[in-house]
C-alpha cells in the first residue's frame, strides 16, 4: 500500500496541480495538507487581507478535494515539524509539492529533505515554464533584462497539463484540525471591506469571466486606471489558486491577449530574480545604489499610507489599497515613484506596507517591482526615465478623474480643470466647492519639482 502526501503551499488548486495528479496515479493513498505556520501568518511579513483570503481559498479547496473523494488535513505549527509528525503517523512513502523559488521556501524545503527519510519530490506548477534553470542568456548568464528573458521564456518548451484525478483515497483515520475562524487570524482593523474572495472557484470564474470580456481590450485599456480594465487575477495566481500554465492554454489569439500574456512573463521574471538573486530579497540588486542615504521620516510615511499627501492621484492608489487590499499597476508604479523619489524614503517602507495590505503580496513580484520603481534593480535605466511627475500622470492614466474621485471623495465636487492640482484653486471656488486646501484636504506635502531636483542629484552623487 503506497501513500503520499500532497504538501499544499502556494497552489491551491485542483486544476493542472501535477504533484497532485502524479500521486493520484502513482499512490493508492493520497494526504492532502496544508500546514498553517504561526510564523507566517503573524509574523513580519504577515498580512490579514492575505490571510482571509487564504483562509477562503482552503476553505474551498477543501470542498473540491472532498467532491473528489478526498480531503485537506489542516495542521498548525511549524512547517518541518509538523511535515515530519504527519509522515510518521502515516507510514508515508513520499512527500509531493509543488517547487516555489523564494530565498524562504527554498531554505524550509530544504531543511525537511534533510530531515525527512522518506522521498521529497518537487513539481513544477507555480509557473507556466516548468524550470528556471535553462532560461540563460547566449554566454550562459542569468537574465537581468526583461525583455531578452521574454523572448527566451515563450520559445521554452512547456509541459501537458496535469489532469483533475477522477478519484482521490485518504486513509480514513488522519486527524486535521479544523480551520481557524477569519477573526482569530486577522486584525479587523486592517481588513479591506472590499476584497475579493479567495479561491479556486472564484478565481475560475473570474478568469473565465476575463477570457470572454475584457482580454481582447487589454492592450488599449490597462493604463486606464477609472476603467479598472485589468484582470485583477494576481490574487488567485498568487495563491495558486490558478495555473499560469493552464491559463496560456485558453488565450485566445488576439493583440490584447497577446499584451495580457506579456505581463504573465514579468511575473515569471521575477520569479526567476530572486530565485537567481535571492539577496534582493534585502539589498538593492545594483552595487552602485546600495549605499543611498533613503530617508525615512515616520510623518511623511504615514501621510503616504493614509492617502493624504496632497496630491490626488497618489493619494486615490492608497485609498484603493486599504479599500480593497488591491491597487491598480498604474497606480502602484505612482505611487512607488512617489514614496521613493519625491518623499526619499526608503524603498524597504513601501515593501513592506505593500506587503501588509496586497491580498497579491508576493515576495518576488513586490520586491522586484519595488526595485524597479526606486530605480535600483534589474532591468535598469536611467532614473529620470521612473520618476513621474504625479500631477501629469493623473492627466494621462486618468483624464477624466474617476479613478480620483471613485477614492477621495473629499475632491468629489473638485472642477476637473483643477482635478489634479486641486492647491491651485481660487480660495472662493474651495469655499464653493467644499474642498478647503489645508482643511478639507491636505496641501502638498512635498514640492514635486523641488524633490525631483534633490533625487536626482542623491542618485548622481551615489555613483
Ligand atoms: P493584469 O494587468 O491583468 O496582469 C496579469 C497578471 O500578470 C497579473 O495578475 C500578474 O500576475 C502579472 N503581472 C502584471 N504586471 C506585473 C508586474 N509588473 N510584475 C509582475 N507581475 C505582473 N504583483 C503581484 O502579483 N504581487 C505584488 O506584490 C506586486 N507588487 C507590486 C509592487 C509595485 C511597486 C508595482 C509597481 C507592481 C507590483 N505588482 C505586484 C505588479 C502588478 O502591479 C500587479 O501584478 C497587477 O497590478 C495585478 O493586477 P491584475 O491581476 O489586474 O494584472
Amino acid at each position: 500500500m503506497k501513500t503520499i502526501i500532497v504538501w499544499y503551499r502556494n497552489d491551491l488548486r485542483v486544476h493542472d496541480h501535477p504533484a497532485l495528479a502524479t500521486a493520484a496515479n502513482d499512490a493508492d493513498q493520497v494526504i492532502p495538507v496544508f500546514i498553517l505556520n504561526d510564523d507566517l501568518l503573524s509574523g513580519e511579513h504577515a498580512s490579514s487581507n492575505r490571510n482571509r483570503f487564504l483562509l477562503e481559498s482552503l476553505a474551498d479547496l477543501k470542498q473540491s478535494l472532498q467532491d473528489l473523494g478526498s480531503d485537506l488535513i489542516i495542521r498548525r505549527g511549524e512547517a518541518v515539524s509538523e511535515m515530519r509528525k504527519l509522515a510518521l503517523e502515516t507510514d508515508a512513502d513520499a512527500v509531493y509539492y509543488t517547487a516555489d523559488f523564494t530565498p524562504y521556501a527554498i531554505k524550509r524545503d530544504k531543511t525537511l529533505k534533510a530531515k525527512l527519510a522518506i522521498e521529497f519530490r518537487a513539481f513544477p506548477g507555480r509557473l507556466a515554464v516548468s524550470s528556471l534553470d535553462k532560461l540563460l542568456t547566449k554566454a550562459g548568464n542569468p537574465h537581468k533584462v526583461f525583455t531578452h528573458f521574454w523572448k527566451n521564456w515563450q520559445q521554452i518548451g512547456r509541459r501537458a497539463l496535469a489532469g483533475v484525478p477522477a478519484k482521490l483515497t485518504i486513509p480514513t483515520n488522519v486527524r486535521t484540525d479544523d480551520l481557524p475562524s477569519v477573526e482569530s487570524l486577522t486584525n479587523k482593523a486592517e481588513l479591506s471591506p472590499n476584497a475579493l474572495p479567495g479561491g479556486e472557484s472564484a478565481g475560475r470564474q473570474r478568469l473565465n469571466n476575463w477570457l470572454k470580456a475584457g482580454i481582447s481590450e487589454y492592450h488599449q485599456g490597462n493604463n486606464d486606471m477609472a476603467a479598472d480594465a485589468t484582470s485583477r487575477l494576481s490574487s488567485y495566481l498568487h495563491f495558486g489558486c490558478l495555473s499560469a500554465r493552464e491559463i496560456e492554454t485558453m488565450l485566445p489569439d488576439n493583440t490584447g491577449a497577446a499584451a495580457w500574456h506579456r505581463q504573465l512573463a514579468w511575473r515569471e521574471f521575477y520569479h526567476y530574480i530572486i530565485f537567481k538573486f535571492p539577496s534582493n530579497a534585502t539589498q538593492e540588486f545594483q552595487e552602485r545604489y546600495r549605499e543611498l542615504n533613503w530617508g525615512s521620516d515616520p510623518k511623511l510615511l504615514q501621510a503616504w499610507q493614509d492617502g493624504r499627501t496632497g496630491y490626488p492621484v497618489v493619494d486615490a492608489a492608497m485609498r484603493q489599497l486599504r479599500d480593497e487590499g488591491w491597487m491598480h499597476n498604474r497606480a502602484r508604479l505612482i505611487v512607488g515613484s512617489f514614496l521613493t523619489k519625491d518623499l526619499w524614503l526608503d524603498w524597504r517602507l513601501g515593501e513592506r506596507y505593500f506587503m501588509q495590505m496586497l491580498i497579491d503580496g508576493d515576495q518576488a513580484n513586490n520586491n522586484g517591482n519595488w526595485q524597479w520603481i526606486a530605480s535600483v534593480g534589474v532591468d535598469p535605466a536611467p532614473v529620470f526615465r521612473r520618476l513621474y511627475n504625479p500631477t501629469t500622470q493623473q492627466l494621462n492614466y486618468d483624464p477624466t478623474g474617476g479613478y480620483v474621485r471613485r477614492y477621495v471623495k473629499e475632491l468629489a465636487n473638485v472642477p476637473e480643470k483643477y482635478l489634479s492640482q486641486p492647491w491651485t484653486m481660487p480660495e472662493s471656488l474651495q469655499q464653493e466647492v467644499g474642498c478647503v486646501i489645508g482643511s478639507d484636504y491636505p496641501a502638498p506635502i512635498v514640492d514635486h519639482k523641488q524633490a525631483r531636483l534633490e533625487a536626482l542629484e542623491h542618485y548622481r552623487s551615489a555613483i
